[in-house]
């Protein structure tokens, strides 16, 4: 029995010849799952727009899932990210998550970043450039040849932007996270995901704090099934989150993979349960491109048929 919260994916541009091969069926098994939308990442671990948007046109074209572009705005100019953004309108992008992106590791802490401060400024200008290209709605005027034009009939996009809910490593408080989110709901941003976090309570907290203070649109929380001690190592890196201690003890002694999978399904689903009992409105997942673990942490948090699993091996 699968409930009414939504749920969602992230993949990435593959980096090797063997992801790409089997990036087809990874897109199709997820499809079938009837997320929202699926996302793709940008320029995360140095690979290409181009890569990107390889994988977006592969959702567009063989899915009806709505997908949705990460855009970074880093190191850009107003001209250059501008030039990305009508690039993926016209491949049919109408979904963006909005990113300020990261210097590359090594820059120096003086070093030119680009046009942008934030990502609250990425977001003014997807609007502005999709208001460009389709600035009004002609609508008729009854009896008259004349037409009117309505600006509330714009094509609307889907801005999702970054929250986190115990704090960007540059933040110094929970507040200053908050004032982010606020900025770029300000800016026209409608949506926001989540930085992977651990434990329900500390979304929950964040998203009550955000909704006290004005945040408006859905919070998505993030979650990723950890299936190795590598893995969570790597994403802890990459995050900042603090060690989920009985996670990585519990993956430390399993002896088996089958055990360790099991282990990381089993905690993703019942953190994925806490959260929609506690007013999540659905869950974004983190799939590392492989569809199996995914898809097993929604079924068993009851947001999919089990049938949707087990349609073919990973
Ligand atoms: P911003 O929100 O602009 O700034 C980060 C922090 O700075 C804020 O949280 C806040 O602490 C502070 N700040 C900014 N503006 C204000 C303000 N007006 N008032 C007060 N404080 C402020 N990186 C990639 O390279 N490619 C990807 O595809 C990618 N996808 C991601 C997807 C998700 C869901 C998340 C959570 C992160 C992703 N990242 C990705 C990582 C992201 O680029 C980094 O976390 C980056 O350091 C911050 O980006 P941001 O958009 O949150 O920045």
């Amino acid at each position: 029995m699968s409930t009414s919260a939504s749920f969602s994916f992230e993949l990435y541009p593959p980096r090797n010849a063997a992801v790409a091969a089997r990036m087809p069926q990874t897109v199709q098994r997820l499809a079938a799952a009837g997320p929202n939308f699926i996302s793709v990442t940008y320029g995360a671990g140095g690979s290409s727009q181009s890569a990107s948007l390889d994988v977006l046109k592969l959702l567009l074209e063989t899915t009806s899932v709505p997908a949705m572009a990460h855009l970074t705005a880093v190191g850009s100019t107003y001209a250059e990210a501008a030039r990305v953004v009508r690039e993926f309108l016209d491949a049919g992008v109408r979904s963006f998550l909005a990113i300020r992106g990261d210097a590359p590791d090594g820059t120096a802490a003086d070093a030119p970043r680009g046009d942008f401060a934030t990502a609250a400024e990425l977001v003014q200008l997807i609007h502005r450039v999709q208001a460009e290209r389709a600035p009004y709605r002609e609508v008729a005027l009854p009896g008259s040849p004349a037409v009117a034009l309505d600006a509330d009939g714009r094509e609307k996009v889907v801005i999702a932007v970054a929250a986190f809910p115990n704090g960007h490593p540059e933040s110094r408080t929970i507040d200053r996270d908050i004032d982010a989110l606020l900025a770029k709901q300000a800016a026209g941003a409608n949506l926001a995901i989540t930085q992977l976090f651990f434990h329900a309570e500390d979304y929950l907290s964040f998203a009550q704090k955000a909704k006290e203070a004005g945040v408006e649109f859905p919070i998505l929380p993030g979650i990723m099934p950890v299936t190795s001690p590598a893995r969570l190592k790597r994403m802890l890196e990459l995050s900042g989150e603090d060690l989920p201690s009985e996670l990585a003890i519990a993956l430390e002694v399993e002896p088996t993979d089958e055990g360790r999978r099991e282990v990381g399904i089993e905690y993703a689903a019942s953190l994925a349960s806490r959260l929609v009992a506690g007013g999540a409105p659905g869950i974004h997942l983190y799939t590392f491109n492989q569809a199996a673990p995914a898809l097993d942490v929604l079924a068993r948090a009851g947001l999919v048929d089990s049938a949707t699993t087990e349609k073919e091996p990973a």
